[in-house]
């Protein structure tokens, strides 16, 4: 029986375990930290219960999958609930716009607040599912750095000359052509913060997003984002998953170009196959020192990171759902301040996310969990304890402006995580969430491979490598290194 370590119990290392395990690997997993998941977790203070990471749940058929094919119903390990209603929006002026999950009713309720022709939304998510339909196979699912006769680079050069895939225009521009509103232009840019770049430099085809949402739909899983992780990590033991924590990998052990086991706490463990599920960069960086790293790929820029002020709040709002969004004036200074100013422009667009909404027990009565955040660079050694208090009382004048009531005076609990947090806690390079930005046309392609030619038995997995960051991706970058290993193990 070959042996199998895995470097990091984040979602995307647990689900390369289990799809091993489960075809007769013997795995184990060494997770720095004392608890599973990574960024997915979760905690509690005074009454209050937190995710700490992710919170938009969507594609779970991703996780489902993974009970499958072991041969157990998922309902008996992980359940969730459909979402009706995707997001509540709420604007400057006072506009309000609640995004129902349905398209037809998605559309109607931007006719009547917008006054855009229903057929131009339905269009548009038409078009974004022709983008997913064509790509997703392509780009999503397979190990893309492997060339294989359906696709080559005459291939690729066909998908980029597809007008209707919009790569050779930037979101933005696309939303613009398509939707021309300009508050629900802003709505359609907002996605492409779900893989943490700017709307304004990322590729048209990311309004395929949309198509994930309005058409698989958002979930909210019983019990918190946080059941993902543990419904996975229960599987995984049950199946005979070995987990080590407080165990911090120190080294990849190489010979003659082969990975051959792992230096864990000064002792050298022997191991067939190795898999990288930390952060590509430090993997090179602190794994692999005597290896050539590929410099050019590590440089890539990094998706931005989040400032999250976690609050409880002796208050319930009745106009809040689970997912609400309080956009800035300027969303393209916004962006800007992000991506090339690295700070936090005085207008932050806001993010809250309640899971007391869908489980009350998350709060205590008649309160609510607020995990409040917003967009900010990666980690480059700013000042963030200048920017966190300059945020903190900018987002509080917002929301107070905006929610009619004196927000401050609600907060009976606050717990604060900023980049240096999530970069401490993950060994995130720069504290980024989604490993670098797709902030330009080719950076699906410059993403790191699964796999790594010049040293045999090493592979990658999660939000740093192909196919990206996010809870879906991560997933599915678990299931490509385990069907990589098993062709050639
Ligand atoms: P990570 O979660 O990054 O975990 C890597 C693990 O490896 C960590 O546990 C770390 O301790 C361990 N490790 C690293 N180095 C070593 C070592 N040398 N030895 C041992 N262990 C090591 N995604 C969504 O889909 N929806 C969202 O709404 C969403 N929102 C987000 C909000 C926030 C605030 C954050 C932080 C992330 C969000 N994401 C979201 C992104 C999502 O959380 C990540 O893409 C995903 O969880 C990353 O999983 P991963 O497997 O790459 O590993």
């Amino acid at each position: 029986v070959k042996k199998v370590a895995v470097i990091g119990a984040g979602i995307a290392g647990i689900s390369a375990a289990i799809r091993l395990q489960s075809k007769g690997y013997k795995v184990s997993v060494f997770e720095a930290n004392n608890y599973p998941g990574g960024k997915l977790t979760a905690f509690e203070g005074k009454g209050y219960r937190f995710d700490m990471g992710p919170s938009l749940f969507t594609m779970p058929q991703f996780v489902e999958e993974l009970f499958e094919i072991t041969g157990r119903n998922s309902k008996d390990y992980f359940d969730y609930i459909r979402k009706d209603v995707v997001c509540n929006y709420f604007f400057e002026d006072g506009t309000t716009f609640t995004a129902h999950a349905k398209p037809e009713d998605f559309a109607a309720e931007a006719e009547a607040v917008f006054n855009v022709d229903k057929k131009v939304v339905l269009d548009y998510f038409e078009r974004s599912k022709t983008k997913y339909d064509l790509t997703a196979g392509l780009f999503l699912e397979k190990s893309l750095h492997q060339f294989s006769t359906y696709l080559n680079s005459q291939t690729i050069k066909a998908i980029f000359n597809l007008s209707v895939l919009d790569i050779n225009s930037t979101l933005n521009e696309v939303n613009e052509k398509l939707i021309k509103e300009p508050k629900l232009v802003q709505l359609f840019n907002r996605f492409a913060t779900y893989n943490g770049s700017s709307p304004y430099l990322t590729p048209g085809i990311m309004s395929m997003i949309p198509h994930l949402e309005q058409h698989f739909g958002t979930y909210f899983p019983k019990g918190g984002m946080h059941q993902i992780t543990m419904s996975m990590y229960n599987l995984a033991k049950e199946l005979g998953v070995e987990f080590y924590f407080e165990s911090k990998v120190e080294e990849i052990i190489t010979d003659r170009n082969r990975a051959v086991g792992i230096k864990v706490k000064n002792k050298t463990l022997p191991f067939d196959i190795v898999v990288s599920n930390a952060d590509v960069v430090p993997t090179y960086r602190k794994l692999l020192p005597k290896h050539k790293a590929p410099e050019k790929t590590l440089a890539q820029p990094r998706s931005s990171s989040a400032l999250i002020f976690y609050w409880g709040i002796k208050h319930s709002f009745e106009n809040l759902d689970l997912h609400n969004i309080f956009f800035s004036e300027d969303y393209k200074t916004e962006f800007d301040y992000i991506f090339n100013k690295k700070t936090v422009h005085h207008d932050p667009t806001v993010y809250i996310n309640i899971t007391s909404k869908d489980e009350p027990t998350d709060a205590p009565d008649g309160c609510e969990n607020w995990f409040t955040m917003i967009n900010v660079p990666s980690n480059t050694g700013q000042n963030w304890d200048s920017i966190i208090e300059s945020a903190r009382t900018n987002v509080i004048k917002k929301l107070s402006r905006l929610l009619h009531k004196d927000i401050e005076a609600l907060i009976e609990y606050e717990f604060v995580l900023d980049p240096r947090g999530i970069e401490s806690k993950t060994q995130s390079y720069q504290g980024a969430l989604y490993g670098a930005s797709s902030n330009n046309k080719f950076a699906a392609f410059l993403r790191h491979p699964n796999f790594k030619r010049s040293i045999k038995n090493l592979y990658f997995c999660g939000g740093s490598v192909h196919p990206g960051g996010g809870i879906p991706l991560c997933l599915l970058s678990g299931k490509i290194v385990s069907e990589l290993i098993e062709i050639s193990h």
